[in-house]
């Protein structure tokens, strides 16, 4: 057990909430960000995301610790926007709300408790509201 899971475990004693940071530097053989990144970042909602193995990882070992997450697009397109790019270069912006709504999904379905977005593009948390109703 690395010494960040040992501060996990006195975190889900103590009830404190832990955040994405957590998460990526407890699994020492991930790296922070995947490496096969795509333009759409369709790997952050797929199960094989480090953030998602995670969240199950954690959520099952520590089943009172509050797992909270950040969710962007920026760590897992390979051009680094937080979003997808139309040809020209600007954001796409329904296709980025499908693909933000696809990561919150997936992460509350590995355990996340909280899912926020982490920008204020337009129609981002209430795409993810939408999808959880
Ligand atoms: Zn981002």
């Amino acid at each position: 057990m690395c010494s960040c899971m040992k501060k996990l475990g006195f975190a889900a004693r103590k009830k404190i909430t832990v955040i994405e940071y957590f998460c990526y530097t407890c699994i020492p053989d991930k790296l922070v960000f995947p490496s096969d990144q795509t333009p759409t970042g369709d790997i952050g909602s797929s199960p094989s995301n480090p953030v998602v193995e995670t969240l199950r990882r954690l959520s099952a070992s520590f089943p009172s610790l509050l797992l909270a997450c950040d969710v962007c697009l920026c760590p897992y397109t390979d051009h680094g926007h937080c979003g997808v790019l139309e040809e020209e270069g600007h954001i796409d912006l329904p296709s980025t709300l499908k693909e933000i709504a696809a990561v919150a999904a997936s992460f509350a379905r590995a355990g996340a408790h909280v899912v926020a977005p982490s920008d204020m593009m337009d129609g981002r948390v209430k795409v993810g509201k939408k999808r959880f109703h």
